[in-house]
């Protein structure tokens, strides 16, 4: 076998790290501190994720699955309760709701943008429906004006999965402010990271207290357990890594929008291959974490799994980012009457020519050049 063309492998979701130092350091105040979790730093974190959300509040949680389902329970939502979420999403978006009795039902996609589409929101909103949970799928904002007015119509709380979310905006305004609730992912793999992490951010005070005592074991201000809850709480050590993180955000950006621009100009004119995100809205940012393109099999003359294991001979990962649709997934599938009432054709179609490759801080501009010449070379 001939030499692979990278000497290493090239990772998708390789994390992006901050200043070594800057992190070794707050660790270290962390232990003269003794105070390990949901402390001083913790709080320093949460400022500054409201800060960067324009939200008036922020609640940081040791991952956005708790996350999710503290925002749900804070939001009003009761097991057996049906929530629509998008089937085209990463499993953790139903499982988080499932996992707490409610009854993720999935929902077809605007195959332009891979989020939720409003109409067929409308479509499957019942007597049993309480909720709506939108994904910026790849952080691409959701049609959050569509969203919004669903919703509104049906007294129902919008929640936004935005664990992709940070650093984009919607229309000027960034990601975090929008519905109920958002909920973003610190996990090593995504835009930011705090090891492990997330926040729910709010501009609903009632929300952000009921979220507060929930992930403290339902424990309010007063130290009276006056709801349910779960512990969600966030490590002073996380908290380091998230602030460490956060002071890097605009050098990650760049990093992203670099490598984005190198793969949309190295696969610039090849048949049946399409970089997404898609443009946007004008008024709308994309932090750009995640490059996936999107494959048509018979204009490019090579399907998903060969061009994945040719790249893979190159030491270059890939990952099918999101499929299958969550709903064919073994959990939801076996009951289709309860999880998937309609048919998902968008959700399907694009579940199946989508394929993440490496970007971030790990591969450079000239990786990617070198990365699309094998595309190329494999496509025609
Ligand atoms: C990563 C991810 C989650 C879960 O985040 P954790 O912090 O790992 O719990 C939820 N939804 C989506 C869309 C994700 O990609």
């Amino acid at each position: 076998m001939s030499q692979p063309f990278f000497d290493a492998l090239l990772h998708v979701g390789r994390p992006n790290l901050g200043d070594h130092d800057l992190f070794i350091k707050k660790i270290e105040g962390v232990l003269e501190n003794r105070w390990l979790t949901a402390g001083p730093l913790g709080a320093e974190f949460e400022q500054r994720i409201a800060e960067v959300a324009g939200t008036r509040f922020a609640v940081a949680t040791c991952n956005a699955t708790v996350g999710l389902q503290i925002a749900a329970r804070a939001c009003g939502l009761r097991p057996g309760d049906e929530i629509i979420v998008p089937a085209f999403t990463w499993v953790a978006t139903a499982h988080a709701v499932d996992w707490i009795g409610l009854v993720p039902v999935f929902c077809d996609i605007d195959e332009e943008t891979g989020n939720l589409d409003p109409a067929q929101v409308a479509r499957l909103i019942g007597p049993r429906t309480k909720g709506i949970l939108g994904v910026h799928v790849f952080g691409v904002p959701c049609d959050i004006e569509g969203l919004t007015r669903i919703a509104d119509e049906h007294g129902i709380p919008l929640i936004f999965d935005a664990a992709h979310g940070i650093g984009s905006s919607y229309r000027g305004k960034p990601i975090g402010g929008f519905g109920s609730a958002e909920v973003f992912s610190f996990h090593a793999t995504k835009f930011l990271n705090s090891f492990e992490g997330g926040a729910i951010v709010t501009d609903d005070e009632e929300v952000a207290e009921r979220a507060r005592a929930m992930r403290n074991f339902g424990i309010g201000p007063d130290r009276e357990v006056g709801s349910g809850g779960t512990n969600g709480k966030l490590t002073e050590a996380a908290a380091a890594m998230g602030l460490v993180s956060l002071a890097s955000v605009d050098h990650f950006l760049a990093v992203n929008q670099a490598n984005f621009d190198a793969y949309v100009e190295g696969l610039a004119d090849v048949p049946g291959i399409r970089v997404r995100p898609l443009p946007l809205h004008p008024e709308d940012r994309c932090n750009l974490q995640y490059v996936v393109i999107d494959i048509d099999g018979e204009v490019a003359g090579i399907d998903r799994e060969t061009l994945a294991a040719t790249l893979l001979a190159e030491n270059v990962s890939s990952r099918p980012y999101f499929s299958p649709g969550c709903h064919q997934l073994t959990p939801y599938r076996e009951r289709p009457e309860v999880h998937a009432p309609h048919p998902l054709p968008r959700a399907e179609a694009l579940a199946q020519r989508v394929l993440a490759l490496p970007t971030g801080t790990a591969v450079t501009p000239s990786d990617v050049a070198s990365i699309c010449t094998i595309i190329r070379r494999t496509t025609t």
